[in-house]
């Protein structure tokens, strides 16, 4: 039993059991094949559980358990999920600061942003959609005197989610809230790296949830994750990854003709038009903010604004502030709340961010700050961290073009407004954006003529649970967050009533 909090925090403390099996049919389960595979923290690099190697085997128990509770969980009666849903939330927020401390210690990102950020975008995520199913409404049309139609809403049944790493927990919860609201029952694979705090959660929560409804199935992708998504048992597959990834997932659903829900990649552009730095005022010191959101979550977020776009005039300066600004970023120990960038998730990762700064620099780019792993010395000695990196380039090279997934950003320059919408849509992403200038006319054609799902306007990185959020182009299909994530969960009935007491 390993045992973590935050200091200063009394209610933080985490216990994490020394093994977790799979969660299915309301209980732990071992795996089928037996084993189990080693969970490092990115904090230090020392394994401190270990998780269950979910196969075909088990990803079918699990798909029993949840055909067996789906009819009954989506037939109980609006109220009654939504209660369920909010009694969740409830015990999230009960329990902030220990989950907080879990999803630190298994990803490696900063306690004041999970405690900020994560744990209450997933409480406020359980009553958004406990109020949205409220709310819902089907339709009637009279087709004519006698003929009525009705259409309303049916859950799916079973469905897959798979999820990944940079965010376990939210990233679960994104697909949990409005999926359970719509009244399907769920098996969830979550990421291998980071499977651990999503235990926590679940453990936390179990007793509220009916037995089957909720099924985590834990392993790798191609052993677990592929089996769930090719299965002729889920009624739809829901998806958050990589792009290439994302392809395969749409290979196996084709199979099965049933719906894919993609977010995936991005390389998203954030542009600073010149009447930013009109004056140095609190919109210059956001905007600068705005510039610094790469390094958020160690930049890995899928919408990690990893390209900045500067107009030629203020470049000089903006980014000579940029840069202190930059500087300035805490990095230290995740769990100490003062710390704002934390390790990457996994050694694999940090070898990847590793290679792409080489890239950077093999290509011509030049380096204004960081560039390195960051040796935070001690025991963090063994963790994963690199310091918040920025690169002057073009937006031809590889690190303009390709997802680094790390606290790097890619810095280029724009003439005039044409040309910053150019550069910006030059991507094979569609996923995020970020525009910035006082004027409301030039920030409204901008928002506009970017192609992505979010652009965030005179802002960067909020995630309010009732904005629409997902890709245009390569970044997916589909949308997360918002009512509208209902539909993505649910089947139209028309049932064509005739009252004609008439033959036909
Ligand atoms: P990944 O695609 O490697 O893995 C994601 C999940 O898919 C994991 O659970 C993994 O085990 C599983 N998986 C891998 N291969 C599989 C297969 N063949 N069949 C079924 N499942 C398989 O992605 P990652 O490295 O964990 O996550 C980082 C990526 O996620 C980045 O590209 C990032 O942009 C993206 N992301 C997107 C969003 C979004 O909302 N658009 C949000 C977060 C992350």
């Amino acid at each position: 039993m390993a045992k973590y909090a935050a200091p200063g925090q009394p209610d933080s403390v985490v216990t994490y059991r020394d093994r977790y099996d799979h969660f299915i049919g309301g209980e732990y389960v071992p795996p089928a094949k037996g084993q189990y595979f080693a969970n490092p923290t990115p904090v230090t690099g020392e394994d401190f559980t270990e998780i269950a190697r979910g196969t075909a085997e088990d990803v079918e128990h699990a798909l029993d358990a949840a055909h067996g509770a789906a009819r009954a969980w989506g037939r109980t009666s609006v109220a009654d999920r939504a209660n369920v849903l909010n009694k969740i939330a409830d015990r999230i927020e009960a329990n902030l600061e220990m989950l907080a401390v879990a999803e630190t210690w298994d990803n490696g990102k900063a306690v004041r942003e999970t405690l900020a950020a994560d744990l209450p975008l997933a409480v406020d995520h359980f009553r958004y959609f406990a109020g949205a199913l409220r709310a819902q409404e089907g339709g009637i049309s009279q087709i004519d005197e006698d003929l009525v139609a009705y259409h309303l809403h049916e859950p799916l049944g079973v469905v897959a989610q798979i999820i990944p790493w940079n965010f376990p927990i939210l990233m679960a919860v994104w697909k949990l809230a409005p999926a359970l609201a719509a009244g399907n029952a769920v098996v969830l694979k979550p990421a291998e790296q980071t499977p651990a705090s999503i235990h926590v959660l679940m453990e936390l929560i179990a007793d509220l949830i009916p037995p089957g409804v909720l099924n985590v199935v834990n392993g790798f992708g191609v052993e677990a994750g592929k089996p769930l998504a090719s299965s002729r048992r889920v009624a739809k597959v829901a998806f958050t990854g990589e792009t290439t990834t994302g392809r395969l997932i749409m290979q196996y659903a084709s199979e099965n003709i049933i719906p894919v829900t993609l977010e995936l990649g991005g390389k998203s552009p954030n542009v600073f038009f010149s009447d930013v730095a009109a004056q140095r005022d609190a919109f210059y010191d956001k905007a600068l903010e705005g510039f610094t959101m790469f390094a958020l979550n160690q930049g890995e977020v899928c919408t990690c604004p990893s390209r900045a776009l500067i107009q030629s005039d203020i470049y000089d300066s903006f980014m000579g502030d940029a840069v202190e600004r930059t500087k300035a970023i805490k990095q230290g120990h995740p769990l100490d709340t003062e710390t704002m960038m934390g390790a990457q998730a996994s050694n694999d990762q940090l070898e990847k961010i590793l290679s792409y700064i080489d890239i950077g620099k093999q290509e011509g780019a030049r380096v204004l700050t960081g560039g390195e792993r960051a040796d935070l010395g001690g025991e963090l000695s063994g963790g994963y961290y690199v310091t918040p990196t920025i690169f002057e380039g073009d937006n031809k090279m590889r690190i303009f073009q390709e997802e680094i997934f790390g606290p790097v950003v890619s810095v280029t320059r724009f003439a005039d407004y044409d040309d910053a919408m150019k550069t910006a849509n030059d991507t094979l992403y569609g996923l995020g954006a970020g525009v910035w200038s006082r004027d409301g006319s030039v920030a409204y054609r901008a928002g506009r003529d970017i192609q992505a799902g979010r652009v965030w306007v005179n802002n960067y990185h909020a995630y309010p649970a009732h904005a629409a959020f997902g890709g245009y182009k390569q970044s997916g299909i589909g949308r997360e967050n918002h009512r509208m994530m209902l539909d993505h969960y649910q089947q139209t009935k028309n049932l064509l009533v005739s009252y004609s007491p008439n033959a036909l």
